[in-house]
């Protein structure tokens, strides 16, 4: 039969993008195949077999191909963290320091109900800034971080350290 495919073997990388010296871990080569993109959701819902998840939050914009397609498959909400302007309700805020650049996050104030266990998702872990503001977020509001699920980890930017004392689960690792 076909040989099968691990799912790191559908990323592509690019050179300098987004900017010089930075190598870029494509997904979107990933979603463009119909196998990546199972295979990708397929191991995503193994990471979090068992746990005990009430709302899901995906980070945009990346996150936002991942974690809505677990909570129709789970039968969770699903709660957008956005770049900031974007949400019209009343929110909360947080600011993240990035591989490259800087940016602030917000989450709506009433996105869920105070004690609720998060999974917050999202496509790839670098610095982890990104992850650590969307939990300080969720804590702001009540919630607890059951887990962070990445499909893909750039281990040599130690993100999960910054995430100490926290489950991580990622698929793939750069
Ligand atoms: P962090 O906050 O962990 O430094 O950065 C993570 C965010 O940057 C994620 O939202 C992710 O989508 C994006 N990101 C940074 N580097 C890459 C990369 O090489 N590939 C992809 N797909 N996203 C990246």
């Amino acid at each position: 039969g076909p040989v099968k495919r691990t799912l790191e073997s559908y990323y592509t990388t690019i050179e300098d993008f987004p900017a010089e010296g930075i190598l870029f871990r494509d997904i979107t080569s990933v979603l463009g195949d119909a196998d990546g993109f199972k295979l990708a959701i397929d191991e995503m819902l193994k990471a979090i077999e068992g746990e005990a998840i009430d709302v899901i939050i995906g980070i945009e914009a990346r996150g936002f191909m991942f974690a809505p397609v677990l909570a129709y498959e789970l039968g969770k909400p699903f709660v957008p963290v956005r770049k900031a302007g974007k949400l019209p309700r009343e929110t909360v805020s947080a600011t993240c320091t990035l591989e490259y650049g800087e940016a602030t996050i917000e989450m709506h104030a009433d996105a869920f109900p105070p004690g609720s266990k998060v999974l917050i998702v999202d496509d790839l872990i670098a610095t982890g800034g990104t992850a650590k503001a969307t939990a300080q977020m969720v804590e702001e509001l009540g919630g607890v971080v059951s887990s962070f699920l990445f499909v893909s980890e750039l281990t040599y930017l130690n993100g999960r350290d910054l995430l100490e004392g926290y489950k991580v689960h990622s698929l793939v690792t750069f």
